[in-house]
């Protein structure tokens, strides 16, 4: 019997909102193919009831100091092990920085058809067949996965939130005596304290080149605070050294898929679209209207984001509270 495992991804002891969407691509794939849907989850047993209403049948649990920081072998190793108990052929991730990673390692072991930033699952597909961007988003490429097992790792903020009744899953712990981790990650440095993830959020308002500077960065971070939104940014305000690198979006930096994007005074390169181009809903502010992101844009401003952004704030914090 075959059957489907997720990757339960943590950050800071909280499920991460992936999870909740791979969970319900999984739910849903589980239910085309007429499998059982289980979950993999590290060091965080006080978890499990919060994963009751995502369909999972099982939870497989590995604990101990092996997994207190993520590590590519030891995670694919659990997850490999927790598949054979499962007898699962497809494995399914976010697709992360971690989530990225993980899929590789875990691929790699169980000699798996891997696709990675995952936008559409092809559920009738026989075999299986999934849609990602290739070429920077220039075009969708329809991957088929042969072979026994596969492992897809799914875009953020791509799939929908499925929830499903409350449910009690078995939760059954891993013993892994002969778990060999050659390397261990000892520490994890964060970025700075409190700025929200591109990754992550709702909402990304970005600046390029247009802001001449960190200074001109102060405005996008004003709009980002009033709207719980997070700050991305241009190659170009990167390599300047006005922002920090974890913030850059495009084919060298993040990708997003928020709700609503606003570039404020980027031009919109092919580059810079790759990462942020399957955003719902794009606003762009330029001052020039035959900048290319006017044309990708659903609502083009043309003006100077100095003027623009202030009363953008202003207007939007009446109505965003
Ligand atoms: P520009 O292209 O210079 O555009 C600035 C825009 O601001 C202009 O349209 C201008 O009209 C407008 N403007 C100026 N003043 C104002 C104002 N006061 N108010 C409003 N608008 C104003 N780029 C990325 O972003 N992400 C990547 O990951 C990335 N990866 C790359 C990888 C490779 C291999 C290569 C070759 C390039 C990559 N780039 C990437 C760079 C990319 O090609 C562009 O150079 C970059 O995206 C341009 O940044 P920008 O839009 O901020 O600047």
């Amino acid at each position: 019997m075959a059957g489907i495992l997720v990757w339960v991804e943590t950050s800071e002891g909280k499920i991460r909102k992936i999870t909740r969407e791979t969970a319900g691509a999984g739910a849903k794939l589980a239910e085309k193919l007429g499998v059982p849907l289980g979950a993999v989850l590290f060091n965080g047993r006080d978890l499990v009831p919060e994963l009751g209403n995502l369909g999972f049948s099982k939870i497989y649990t590995a604990d101990g100091p092996a997994f207190e920081k993520y590590s590519g072998e030891a995670y694919a190793e659990a997850f490999a092990a927790a598949g054979k108990q499962f007898s699962a052929d497809v494995f399914l991730t976010g697709a992360t920085a971690l989530g990225r990673d993980l899929s590789a390692c875990l691929a790699a072991r169980l000699d798996a058809a891997l696709a990675i930033d995952v936008t559409e699952i092809l559920y009738d597909a026989k075999p299986l067949a999934v849609i990602r961007p290739v070429y920077s988003g220039k075009l969708l490429a329809e991957v088929e996965l042969q072979g026994e097992m596969k492992v897809i790792s799914l875009r953020p903020n791509v799939f929908p939130v499925t929830e499903k009744p409350a449910a009690s899953p078995e939760v059954v712990p891993l013993s892994l005596e002969t778990l060999s981790i050659r390397a261990q990650v000892r520490k994890a440095i964060k970025a700075a304290e409190g700025v929200m993830d591109v990754t992550e959020a709702a909402i990304v308002i970005s600046g390029g080149r247009g802001t001449g500077g960190p200074a001109g960065f102060k405005v996008i971070e004003d709009l980002a605070r009033a709207l719980g939104a997070a700050v991305g940014a241009s190659r170009v305000a990167v390599d300047e050294g006005w922002i920090e690198y974890s913030h850059q979006v495009g084919q060298t930096g993040k990708v997003v898929s928020p709700v609503l994007y606003i570039a404020c005074g980027i031009s919109g390169s092919t580059q810079h679209f790759a990462g942020m181009g399957s955003s719902k809903f794009i606003i762009a502010i330029n001052t020039d209207s035959d900048a290319p992101i006017m044309g990708k844009a659903d609502f083009a401003i043309v003006g100077d984001l100095f003027k623009v952004v202030p009363v953008l704030k202003e207007e939007l914090s009446k109505v965003v509270k």
